[in-house]
């Protein structure tokens, strides 16, 4: 077979999309059959497997993916196993000409794809790796004395002075598939809950897939961007736009993002105010600034950002206290609405994942990391840099951090920012009828039958954290 006629292997991660896919563009670009495939990788080294939402997230961006593919005449091709044995094993099948993907940033993600670049290039296959994921490459934005930056405001506005490339199209056709590759039968993967299925609610409030995430974002920017910045911060206002599970499974990207809410995409900008623009394009900042500290620092879900706290004091973990928090029964109405939340649908509001882990972290005072591992298992978003790199903001060891000694208080934030209640008679339905006034602090007015009472006292915890704090900085 004549070299320009071998097949082209686009290997499909973070990235289940068709648009602004530069892979899959540049595989579309080459005349010769295209075979597109998936690989469900929980072994290699240094990979972190699935939680239990994510891989119900993964089943549905996969199935979207599939079909969508399929009205193009196009295949997925699914395969399980650690991805070097499973590319490598693919590639020589098909005697591929061409392998392309976009690049990951992980650290056995990149060890993994350095690995598999090498073997293929020893093998003559033509590979090329592109930028996908992140509007910045991390080790492009560097301090004025060539370091990585650990402040986030520095760091975004360096960002900010540089304008990332235009989103690309989905390719309006794709080359024909090989004919009789094998593929896994999705469901043979068993992604999806059984025995119990508790994925109900996570049905009804997502559609996973590409479509899915460009619903979602039409509609933020229509209804919601033009108060995002006044409400954003208020959980019952469903003022943001939950693209986070679709932009950790790459059902769309940032440079679609950042070019969607710019004047000539908005179109009539008169109802919205620059100041919610630069808002949002900064919490897609804080995703960028998460995945640069992960990239420089790949053990970011289990090694301190700032050494000093690993002296830190943390005492024996009081399981019935963990258990409590995690089933959203603490007796501290918000800290209960979040955790509950984030059970029944996979998500929760940015200002509570704060609050539920100060008070995990400071009242409780459990290690960030078991939290962070609780997340990771929980949340359709669960991302291997925004979950740890917040953690560890909330619990004073990250990068720009929060500092240590702010510990929330769950009543007054309560109190500020569900001044009605409304999310947390949502979510908490012993206090349905608890008016406002006493919603946060029930206990202040006799308690509510069903519902616990504060498994601690909020005061006396918050000075033993500060005494731990304390005593770490004396060893400092
Ligand atoms: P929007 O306000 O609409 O923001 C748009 C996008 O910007 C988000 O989709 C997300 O990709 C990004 N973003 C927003 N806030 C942050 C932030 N603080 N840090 C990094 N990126 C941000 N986000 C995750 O995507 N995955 C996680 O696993 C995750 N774990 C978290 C754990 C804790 C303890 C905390 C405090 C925050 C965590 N976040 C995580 C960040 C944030 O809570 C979510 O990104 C946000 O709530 C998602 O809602 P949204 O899409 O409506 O956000």
């Amino acid at each position: 077979m004549a070299d320009n006629l071998k097949p082209t292997l686009v290997w499909l991660r973070d990235d289940l999309r068709l648009a602004d896919n530069p892979a899959l563009t540049a595989g579309a670009k080459i005349a010769a059959p295209l075979v597109v495939l998936y690989i469900l990788d929980e072994m290699s080294e240094g990979i972190r497997p699935l939680g239990g939402a994510s891989k119900w997230w993964l089943h549905g961006s996969l199935d979207a993916l599939g079909k969508a593919l399929a009205e193009q005449g196009q295949t997925l091709v699914l395969r399980h196993g650690p991805a070097q044995e499973v590319l490598l094993e693919l590639a020589a099948e098909i005697d591929a000409g061409h392998v392309f993907w976009n690049r990951r940033y992980g650290g056995g993600e990149r060890a993994v794809d350095a690995a598999i670049k090498t073997a293929l290039k020893e093998k003559g296959a033509a590979v090329e790796s592109f930028q996908a994921n992140l509007l910045f490459e991390p080790w492009t934005v560097r301090t004025k004395a060539d370091q990585p930056f650990r402040v986030f405001t520095p760091f975004w506005n360096a960002c900010r002075a540089q304008t990332p490339r235009a989103p690309l199209p989905a390719p309006k056709t794709l080359p024909a598939p090989l004919a009789n590759l094998r593929s896994d039968d999705l469901e043979s993967w068993k992604l999806l809950p059984t025995r119990p299925d508790w994925a109900g609610d996570l049905r009804a409030n997502w559609t996973p897939g590409e479509a899915g995430a460009q619903s979602r974002f039409q509609a933020f920017r229509a209804e919601r961007l033009k108060d995002y910045a006044a409400h954003r911060d208020e959980p019952a206002a469903d003022a943001s736009s939950r693209l986070s599970p679709h932009l950790r499974f790459g059902e769309i990207s940032p440079f679609q993002l950042w070019h969607g809410v710019s004047p000539e995409a908005l179109g009539d900008t008169a109802k919205i105010r620059q100041a919610n623009i630069d808002k949002f394009l900064s919490e897609i900042g804080w995703r960028e600034f998460s995945w640069h500290l992960l990239f420089h620092q790949p053990d970011l879900a289990t090694r301190n950002f700032q050494p000093r706290f690993d002296a830190f004091p943390w005492p024996a973990v009081n399981e019935t206290a963990l258990v409590a928090w995690q089933q959203g029964r603490t007796g501290i109405p918000i800290v209960d609405a979040g955790m509950r939340e984030l059970w029944q649908t996979g998500f929760m509001h940015n200002r509570v994942r704060m609050i539920t882990a100060s008070f995990l972290i400071k009242n409780l005072m459990v290690d960030w990391r078991i939290g962070e591992a609780w997340f990771w298992d929980t949340l359709v978003d669960a991302d291997a840099a925004n979950n740890p790199a917040s953690w560890q903001w909330v619990a004073g060891s990250g990068a720009d951090a929060a500092p240590y000694f702010r510990v929330f208080n769950p009543v007054l934030q309560g109190e500020k920012f569900d001044a009605k209640g409304d999310y947390v008679r949502t979510h908490v339905h012993e206090l349905a009828d608890v008016p406002a006034k006493h919603i946060h602090a029930p206990w202040k007015a006799g308690g509510v039958a069903g519902y616990p009472e504060p498994i601690v006292d909020l005061g006396a915890t918050r000075e033993r954290a500060l005494r731990a704090f304390a005593q770490m900085r004396e060893d400092d």
